[in-house]
């Protein structure tokens, strides 16, 4: 990556479009112009911080690049009517389609296809009255199957479990990085004072995508801090979530690629406290506890076979780029010293369940305004001026 005023690369300028950040919203985003429009166009992505894939090591990270630090793993939200949701939805499964190629021919890239389990306490009706046809139509998601009353936990008053997929968040994001750049990105570490400056940061730069998580100042950002530990359990071949009465939340994500297991979780909007609680962290272990019997003992084995005591590698605490309204994808004209912005920041607790569709869209609205037809993505579907449908399978 590039240092200096230059971004990377001295081949000889093209017209560019810059995508400023390198969490997962900007790197699938870059990843998709790319395909689309990479034959015509240098494709930049500037950031001030980068994907490190070994989560646990002290690192200087902040809590506001929030892709370092989530679970993650795909838990789909019931639309129930919400216009919003319903555009997210539309999202989770467009990138659902994407995680289940990946599982198949890039097993290396940080996707894992698992079982996921839900427990509620006090189910609000729209995930009562969800059923198998329900949830494969909205997700996309097979296998969902209702628990039976002996099967769920003391307290709990539905249960349910589906074909998902985890990821290992820091993994991936590195491994979309590397794609990238093999495919002949280019990079500039930089720290930006505003989306006009991103116009600066090459010659002929002809749009820029606003990938910054937090949106330069949106009035409409607030951050929902999320306290979890990293944890050296190993033996979870599922992730598991619990909504309890009260409104917080119990989950174990492993991070597969011998990345532990997350045990979470706050959702704190508009605490902006930066240290992690001990008290929080033990509530979080107490909790677990429920998920399943024995779940704290599936810890990393040592040389001689016995399991090794359960550790937290790291307490952590990042922040959900959240925004009322919900994230924000649309393009917006004339407004950075006349250039064009497609902005696609405040992805909430969500960035990668839905961040292979939100890319797709980024791609149609990058494509629409330049006036450019696309090349034929890998699997067909090309944009032509934005109109038509992309389907590219990165
Ligand atoms: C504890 C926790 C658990 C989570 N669990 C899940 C989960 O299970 N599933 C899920 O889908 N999501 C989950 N999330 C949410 C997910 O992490 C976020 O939605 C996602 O990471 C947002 O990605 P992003 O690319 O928009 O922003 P970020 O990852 O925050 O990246 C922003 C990028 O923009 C750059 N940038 C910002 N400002 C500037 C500037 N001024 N100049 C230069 N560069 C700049 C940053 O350096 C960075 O590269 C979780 C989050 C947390 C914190």
């Amino acid at each position: 990556m590039a240092t200096g005023t230059q971004a990377s690369r001295s081949a000889p300028p093209r017209p560019a479009v810059v995508v400023i950040g390198a969490g997962i919203i900007g790197l699938t985003s870059a990843l998709c112009i790319q395909a689309a429009l990479g034959d015509k166009l240098d494709i930049v992505i500037v950031a001030r911080e980068w994907p490190h894939a070994v989560a646990g090591i002290e690192t200087d990270t902040s809590a506001n690049y929030a892709s370092m630090w989530a679970g993650a793993h795909v838990r789909p939200i019931p639309v129930n009517g919400d216009v919003q949701l319903d555009r997210e939805a539309q999202w989770l499964k467009s990138t659902c389609e994407t995680f289940k190629r990946q599982v198949v021919e890039e097993p290396w890239i940080g996707v894992t296809a698992v079982r996921g389990r839900e427990y509620l306490e006090a189910p609000p009706e729209s995930y009562v009255s969800q059923t198998a046809e329900s949830f494969g139509q909205e997700t996309g998601l097979p296998g969902y199957r209702r628990l039976a009353e002996g099967e769920l936990p003391e307290g709990v008053k539905l249960g349910f479990e589906y074909d998902t997929y985890c990821v290992n968040s820091p993994l991936y994001c590195a491994s979309l990085l590397k794609k990238f750049l093999l495919c002949g990105g280019r990079t500039a570490v930089r720290q930006l004072a505003s989306v006009a400056e991103a116009f600066a940061v090459c010659a002929d730069v002809r749009l820029v995508v606003n990938a910054s998580g937090s949106g330069f100042g949106d009035p409409a950002y607030f951050p929902t801090r999320g306290q979890t530990a990293l944890t050296n359990l190993t033996g979870i071949n599922e992730t598991i979530t619990r909504q309890n009465a009260d409104g917080t939340w119990s989950f174990a994500i492993p991070r597969f690629f011998g990345g532990g297991t997350v045990i979470g979780g706050t959702k704190e909007p508009n605490n902006w406290a930066l240290a992690p609680l001990p008290s929080t962290r033990d509530q979080l272990l107490k909790a677990a506890q429920k998920l399943q019997p024995g779940l704290l003992s599936k810890t990393v084995a040592g040389d001689d076979g016995a399991r090794q005591p359960l550790r937290v590698i790291a307490d952590i605490v990042g922040r959900r780029p959240t925004r009322q309204g919900g994230m924000r994808v649309e393009c917006q004209d004339g407004q950075q010293g006349g250039g064009a912005v497609v902005h696609a920041y405040g992805a909430g607790g969500r960035g990668f369940e839905i961040s292979w569709g939100v890319a797709r869209e980024v791609t149609v609205l990058v494509v629409q305004r330049l006036g450019l037809g696309s090349r034929e993505p890998r699997g067909g579907g090309a944009v032509e001026n934005g109109t038509a449908r992309h389907k590219s399978r990165l």
